[in-house]
């Protein structure tokens, strides 16, 4: 194991930052990056990539690494210094408001013009083309913030990788998955492995989060070439999150660190000798069948049902109640769908989304994702 240490903070800053990654196996063969809490105080997360350190020292010691693991495991110093009257802030940074999963690069465009006129008939030469000049895009990308300096390291860690895994949690949710929509057949093992109670799926999500930085430049510049030009979408990447924030225990997170093993073994990263995959306990379904359910007004909010629950338009999800009168609002399923997140707070105001629920139906477009 390799421990690379990455200064985040500029030099004259009152506050010195870094970030560390761990490397395992040798570069040059298929690579997976897997990161830790971009939203920083994500614990099942993080307890996950200790689990998943452990075990990937072992299995390198035992030659079992047959490719490259980089494993971040606390992927947002800025944000685990973040505490607001005693509580944890980490999904956005303060000085700017700025969501740690959003803003990051969109490459395609700039890609296909780095590479036009560059790509030929051999598939496994274009790939290695592809990645040389995303590599010199996320090193081209200008750093001027210590969010951006951290952005721009991680994802220059990522751009690379065969295979990207962005570990996560909700405030209080099933597993569930967001992967690309031309990678659901790739990535629907890693759903059956972790046992997902959700595999959601879009092309663009909106607010350009971490893993489509890392996924969409393939698609969108395979999608310009023809049949001449042969470009396999060599970086499969998901966003899993897993489970609520409180939802941290090491039986879960061992499990957990498991299931995330064997897809790398699936993917030839890692020698493992269990194979097979057990059943799958969700089907995927497009993002834009997901139903935000938002709260009308302020109010006391009691659930109905439990999360990983299959619900059906119509179904009583939870009720809103007003704290001095009494009236209650009865929140609703308007599609047939697994109620799959919720909120951890028992209190809202009006507008705060408190529960989602993945359709099979589209219905949404524009931005899918929280912001
Ligand atoms: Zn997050």
């Amino acid at each position: 194991m390799q421990t690379i240490r990455h200064p985040i903070s500029a030099s004259h800053g009152s506050v010195h930052s870094e970030l560390t990654s761990y490397r395992f196996g040798q570069p040059g063969g298929r690579k997976a990056y897997i990161q830790a809490a971009l939203h920083a105080d994500e614990v099942p997360a993080m307890l996950v990539a200790q689990s998943l350190r452990t075990r990937l020292q072992m299995l390198e010691q035992q030659g079992r690494v047959l490719g490259e693991v980089v494993l971040v495991p606390a992927a947002n110093p800025l944000g685990l210094a973040q505490v607001i009257n005693e509580r944890p802030f980490g999904r956005f940074d303060l000085a700017t408001g700025i969501n740690y999963n959003r803003g990051y690069p969109a490459l395609g465009a700039p890609l296909a013009q780095a590479l036009a006129g560059q790509l030929g008939p051999d598939a496994d030469a274009n790939v290695r083309l592809v990645r040389a000049r995303l590599r010199e895009l996320v090193e081209a990308w200008p750093a001027s913030s210590n969010v951006n300096q951290l952005k721009k390291t991680l994802l220059g860690m990522a751009i690379d990788a065969d295979v990207v895994l962005d570990l996560h949690c909700d405030n209080e949710a099933a597993l569930h998955i967001y992967a690309s929509s031309h990678q659901v057949a790739e990535l629907e093992p890693l759903a059956r492995l972790m046992q997902a109670s959700a595999l959601l799926h879009s092309s663009v999500a909106g607010g350009d989060p971490f893993d489509e930085a890392c996924f969409r430049p393939w698609s969108e510049l395979a999608a310009q070439l023809g049949a001449q030009t042969p470009l396999p979408l060599a970086c499969l990447a998901a966003t899993i999150e897993l489970r609520g924030e409180v939802q941290v225990d090491y039986a879960t997170a061992a499990n957990d660190a498991y299931a995330i093993l064997r897809y790398l073994a699936l993917q030839g990263i890692l020698q493992l000798d269990e194979s097979g995959l057990p059943p799958a306990s969700c089907r995927p379904t497009p993002l834009e069948g997901t139903q935000r359910l938002d709260a009308p007004h302020a109010g006391m909010l009691v659930y109905l049902r439990a999360l990983g629950d299959q619900v059906a338009a119509g179904d009583a999800i939870a009720d809103l109640i007003d704290p001095t009168s009494g009236e209650t609002t009865t929140l609703r399923a308007s599609v047939d769908g697994v109620f799959f997140a919720r909120l951890s707070h028992r209190y809202v105001i009006r507008g705060m989304n408190v529960g989602k629920i993945a359709g099979v139906q589209p219905f949404r477009e524009g931005n899918l994702l929280s912001l």
